[in-house]
């Protein structure tokens, strides 16, 4: 049971293009049958973390052979780093998030984790290691605390709720009759996208795993809770290594290195200075959010 909970979980960030209600677990097993692609090697093994630094190498994937995603990807995020991509709207930024948990195997190309490549490892134990704050949380129908504590298990009340207050749902989930034991889901309370997105985020980091992914984590975060969630998720992400997929390019100005993904290849690359002095793809981007126009 645990191990299908897992890719399930990762559902979420591909809810938005399958355009699925998920409304029960029935149906997500039913959709896990024909999306799951991945499965352990005979001789897996157990990814050894030490200090989690990832590297894509010439990595290809389509999802349908007939229509490549991505091509020839290549980065690295040194242990302890963030690396951030940025783009357009379906430029496969979540593609990429989804590959390096292994919801998929890709292609042609390699990815590794401290020299581990992914499809050498057990999938429980890659996902272990890895936070993810998808861009479209799907929750389970069950309590609130079980959703926090989901990935790790032995977590107490106290630590839940430490969580819960840092990713500022504490509040909202105190006011309910039942508190940290109401169920929500289809069968009980309905969180909107930004409440489900702090448990989602509350989850993470009370895992606090080595390797952080955040796919546009606080998108449907209105812009008082935005800030002060950021704050959270970056002193969360400290020393850790991190992939944070970006609609606000005002979290991506410390990345150790921005991809500019365009139509499933990186078009530019470097530190936010770098990029600015390029007068490219990026500089454009960063006005345009600097004058207020977008995100
Ligand atoms: P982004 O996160 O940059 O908006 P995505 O990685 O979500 O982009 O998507 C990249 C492309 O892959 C899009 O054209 C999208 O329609 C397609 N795509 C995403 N998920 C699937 C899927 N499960 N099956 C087929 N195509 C998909
Ligand atoms: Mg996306």
């Amino acid at each position: 049971m645990i191990q299908l909970y897992i890719p399930l979980n990762f559902l979420g960030v591909i809810y938005r293009e399958i355009k699925q209600s998920l409304t029960d677990l029935d149906k997500m097993f039913g959709l896990l049958e024909r999306e799951r692609e991945v499965a352990d090697a005979p001789d897996a093994k157990v990814l050894q973390v030490q200090g989690a630094a990832v590297r894509f190498e010439h990595v290809s994937f389509a999802y349908d052979k007939a229509r490549p995603i991505l091509h020839d990807v290549s980065f690295e995020i040194p242990a302890g780093k963030k690396v951030a991509v940025v783009g357009p709207s379906g430029s496969g930024k979540s593609t990429l998030a989804r590959l390096l948990f292994r919801f998929y195997d890709i292609d042609s190309g390699r990815i590794s984790i401290d020299g581990q490549e992914l499809r050498s490892l057990t999938q429980s134990s890659l996902r272990r290691a890895i936070g993810i704050v998808p861009q479209d949380t799907v929750l389970f129908n069950d309590t609130v605390a079980y959703n926090i504590a989901y990935g790790q298990p032995g977590a107490t009340q106290a630590q839940v709720e430490a969580a819960a207050r840092a990713a500022h749902i504490h509040g909202f989930i105190a006011a309910t009759p039942k508190g940290y034991e109401t169920m929500v889901g289809e069968r009980g309370l309905k969180l909107s996208g930004g409440e489900k997105q702090r448990v989602a985020i509350a989850r993470t980091l009370l895992k606090n795993p080595p390797l952080m992914i955040f796919d546009e984590a606080t998108s449907a975060l209105d812009s008082s809770n935005e800030r002060a969630i950021q704050a959270e998720l970056d002193a969360a992400g400290q020393n850790k290594t991190v992939l944070v997929i970006a609609h606000r390019l005002s979290t991506v100005v410390d990345a150790h290195e921005i991809l500019v993904l365009e139509a499933g290849r990186i078009v530019e690359r470097g530190d936010h200075e770098a990029l600015l002095a390029r007068q490219g793809v990026y500089a454009r981007m960063w006005r345009l959010q600097q004058s207020g126009a977008a995100g």
